[in-house]
């Protein structure tokens, strides 16, 4: 498979004719468990001597096929889905860290990612130090012994600010440790963060990937090119994992240990699977992937081009904009464009942005992105509505501004709405 091109994986990878049936699409394995040849063959799954199905809290085909597609468009070794993207962050850090370890991350980050890192995660006894990713130099005075590894958004969610993950890489092998991209806005049509040397890509696999607002699901690729037992610093990698009577993963997997942990330990025990269902609607929307993902960035282009030019619009954020501080960053991280993400100012401030947003009729009012359908949301009165102006303004959500995810409709449709909801905005 891996001499293919893009298009081509995203149809044909993970995707055998089923050996039962011959069935062409990948079939929706309604099952939680296999029935085991024997005695033995069932003692070899549970030692991970033999691969195969044991059961669907583990690994089911259909959620299996999603994984390998995903892996190979990220150019990854492996994969594992899980019910969320928010999930597939647990995922991600649960192999690496332990009471007492950090995550150095960027402070540009999905407002839930947010909330996750800087709350929820100590109840594990892990914690987060939020940082400028722009600053090479603010991102290695964070890290410290306890450091396990970095995380940053490949486009910066409101915004579409983009990490320089080249740099941010730089950095991190500095120290030794991985790099994870959380590659939702971009999706892997638009940047394989694993060639910018990122260790693990994580996805939101409810945006773009599938792609029309259906599935909550999340996936982690490993690149298999993280050294885990280098530092000492990745015991349940790389020492005797007493969660899986004493199998030292990295030893016996090689490249695979944190795939084959992330099954045989954390969905095992953490449970948070994806379901086969879920899969297949995600491996349907990747079949067109790249060919939304190309009219996502043409339609942005034009919105925020259009909306640039309007003297009731302040200002937009989107890096296809000359205008924008990323735009040499999009070029080099994100070639192909920028993503469909961004917000704009509207002149008249907190009023105006809700009445645009009352007034709109195409767009969906809605705390999503990455749907065919062109979405708005009013942080300030929404998502970040319980923080302080100071807190809003940092995260990209002043009161002035409102967040757009462009859809793949026609383009003058998208500016038509918008060019009649502004005239009452600010009327
Ligand atoms: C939506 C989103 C998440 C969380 O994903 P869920 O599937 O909603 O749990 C994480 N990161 C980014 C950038 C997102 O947009």
């Amino acid at each position: 498979m891996s001499n293919y091109g893009f298009n081509t994986l995203a149809i044909h990878a993970g995707a055998e004719p089923d050996p039962a049936t011959g069935a062409r699409q990948v079939p929706i394995y309604q099952t939680t468990a296999y029935v085991f040849r024997d005695a033995d063959h069932a003692a070899k799954l549970f030692n991970l001597q033999e691969v195969g199905y044991i059961y669907s809290r583990l690994t089911n085909p259909t959620v299996s096929a999603l994984a390998s597609r995903v892996a190979a468009l990220e150019g990854g070794v492996g994969a594992v889905c899980c019910s969320s993207g928010h999930a597939a962050q647990i995922m991600a850090l649960f192999p690496l860290m332990s009471p007492g370890t950090n995550v150095v991350a960027s402070s540009k980050l999905y407002g839930g990612t947010i909330q996750q890192f800087n709350n929820t995660i100590r109840k594990f006894g892990w914690s987060a130090k939020l940082v400028d990713f722009d600053d090479p130099k603010a991102i290695a005075a964070a890290i410290d012994d306890n450091t396990r590894a970095l995380f940053c958004e490949t486009i910066c969610n409101p915004g579409g600010a983009i990490s320089d993950l080249d740099m941010i890489s730089r950095v991190a092998d500095q120290h030794g440790l991985p790099l994870i991209v959380d590659n939702t806005t971009a999706s892997p049509y638009l940047c394989r963060p694993i060639e910018h040397g990122a260790t693990l890509v994580v996805h939101s696999a409810t945006k773009y990937l599938t792609g029309n607002g259906t599935v909550t699901g999340g996936i982690v690729v490993d690149s298999g090119k993280f050294d885990w037992s280098a530092s000492g610093k990745y015991p349940s990698l790389a020492a005797p994992e007493p969660a899986y009577h004493g199998l030292n993963f990295h030893a016996a997997l090689g490249g695979m240990a944190f795939t084959f942990h992330s099954i045989a330990v954390g969905l095992r025990d953490l449970g948070m699977t994806m379901n086969p269902q879920g899969a297949h609607y995600t491996l349907m929307g990747i079949e067109t992937l790249p060919l939304r993902m190309q009219r996502h960035v043409e339609n942005a282009q034009i919105v925020a081009e259009w909306l640039e030019q309007d003297p009731r619009v302040d200002y937009v954020t989107y890096p296809g904009l000359k205008s924008s501080p990323y735009h040499h960053l999009g070029q080099k991280i994100t070639p192909k464009g920028p993503g469909a993400l961004f917000t704009f100012a509207v002149k008249g401030g907190y009023e105006a942005c809700v009445k645009l947003v009352d007034s709109l009729k195409l767009f969906s009012h809605v705390a999503n992105l990455g749907d065919t359908r062109s979405l708005i949301i009013h942080s300030a009165s929404t998502t970040h509505r319980q923080l302080s102006d100071e807190q809003r303004v940092a995260a990209g959500a002043a009161p002035n501004v409102v967040r757009v995810s462009i859809g793949i409709e026609d383009a003058r449709d998208i500016i038509a709405d918008l060019d009649q909801a502004l005239t009452k905005a600010t009327a």
